[in-house]
């Protein structure tokens, strides 16, 4: 069989602990015997960007920039206790938030469903994908505790002096103020990715906020969202027979509760942050979930959405057998390699990135999965793989169907 061909390369980055070792498998087992793989690789393992002063992180970035789709490996988040076991010469940022900052992107999850992994839903029957909007609001906030008797006020003072003044209390005791923001561009850039995603997805997208309470500050994100979805997307998302759906966060949480999913949920800030760890339990696993950055014009980096799995790589070290989970991983790099083969048109590529996932899905449905999900399927005696048993289960019904 010749191996499939690639035009433009995807950005690799490589990343640490676990996760770079189930890498190297998924490579060799999964990608290297089937496609003539063409990467431009960017070693992100803490030690390589210690080394380059987390130069790397911001060359990876900006080859995602140039190329428009990376894969990306988990990686360590330095905190004092791996500045300490690394010896790092200082506390760098964590990469995602570098890379995010670079893309001016969107981070979307998107759980991957299995029969025998089974939401706490019933009715979840398709993915129900969200997006945080990472900027601002009450994790930008200034806040004040109020000691006593006195006036509150919200002043904005223009560059040319005009002061604009609100008052927002008058305290007869102690109590708490607080004063957050947003940008109308980092709003706009947001709503571009939301829109474009649900479109690579072909996916309805629902975006709420509480905007009858709060008229001006949420109303503000409506009113961007409406104004570039009818400027600038109504017609792309008519032509693939998908909606954009406003609503108040309120209603929106009832309605998902009552939806089967395969839908595309953009949250405000605090939202998101509630709502998708709400979601990624509910929906079973968190080794069973993908992660994608997006840019507003349009650049994609795929990633899985748990971290370096630490604790199985000290034992993995330690010679122990470790049955850690690779599936989000793998769909890591089937949706760089789907959506390369789309913007390339290369539909061998493409099919490719869907006979892998069913060969992934049809695994575990079998009853092959790794101890994580072992723990909780609910399909009868399943068989627990180690961390590379279960990747060579995965390759044997992909040469099956290719
Ligand atoms: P983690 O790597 O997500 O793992 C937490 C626990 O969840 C694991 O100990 C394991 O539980 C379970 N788990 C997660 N993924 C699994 C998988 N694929 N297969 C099987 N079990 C899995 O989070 P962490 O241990 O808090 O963080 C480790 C490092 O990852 C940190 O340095 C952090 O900075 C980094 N991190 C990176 C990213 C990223 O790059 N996107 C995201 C989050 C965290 P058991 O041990 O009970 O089996
Ligand atoms: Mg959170």
């Amino acid at each position: 069989m010749s191996k499939i061909a690639m035009k433009t390369p995807l950005v690799e980055m490589d990343g640490d602990e676990m996760t770079r070792i189930l890498w190297k498998m998924i490579k060799d087992e999964l990608l290297l015997p089937f496609i003539d793989l063409r990467t431009e690789y960017y070693d992100l393992g803490l030690e390589y960007r210690d080394e380059t002063d987390d130069q790397v992180t911001i060359d990876a970035g900006n080859a995602t920039l140039k190329y428009g789709v990376a894969v990306k490996c988990a990686t360590i988040t330095p905190n004092p206790a791996r500045v300490e076991e690394y010896g790092l010469k200082k506390m760098y940022l964590s990469p995602n938030g570098t890379l995010r900052a670079m893309l001016d992107g969107t981070v979307f999850r998107a759980p991957i469903l299995v029969k025998g992994i089974e939401p706490c839903v019933k009715n979840w029957k398709k993915p129900i994908t969200i997006a945080r909007h990472a900027y601002g609001d009450v994790y930008k906030n200034a806040e004040i505790r109020v000691p006593g008797p006195g006036v509150g006020k919200l002043v904005f003072t223009a560059e040319d002096g005009t002061v604009t003044e609100q008052t927002i209390f008058r305290f007869e005791g102690p109590g708490i103020m607080q004063g957050i923001y947003n940008l109308d561009e980092s709003i706009e850039s947001y709503a571009r990715s939301c829109f474009n995603y649900a479109l690579s997805v072909k996916q309805d997208l629902w975006f709420a906020t509480k905007d009858t309470i709060s008229k001006t500050y949420d109303g503000n994100f409506k009113k961007i969202f409406e104004t570039i979805y009818e400027e600038e997307f109504r017609e792309a998302f008519a032509k693939e027979g998908i909606s954009f759906f406003y609503t108040l966060i309120d209603d929106a949480v009832a309605r998902i509760m009552k939806s089967e999913g395969g839908i595309v949920w953009a949250c405000k800030n605090y939202d998101g942050d509630v709502f998708s760890d709400m979601l990624s339990s509910a929906f079973g696993s968190l080794a069973m979930m993908t992660s994608v950055c997006v840019s507003p014009k349009g650049v994609y980096e795929y990633e899985a959405a748990h971290g370096t799995v630490q604790r199985h790589y000290y034992r993995h070290l330690k010679g122990e057998r470790t049955s850690t989970n690779s599936v989000a991983t793998i769909f890591a790099w089937t949706g760089a390699l789907r959506k390369r083969g789309e913007l390339d048109e290369l539909p061998e590529l493409v099919r490719f990135a869907d006979v892998l996932e069913k060969a992934v899905t049809d695994t575990i449905e079998s009853g092959v999965m790794t101890g994580d999900l072992a723990m909780i399927t609910t399909l009868p005696d399943p068989v627990t793989k180690d961390s590379l048993g279960f990747i060579q289960a995965v390759r044997e019904r992909l040469e099956s169907s290719l």
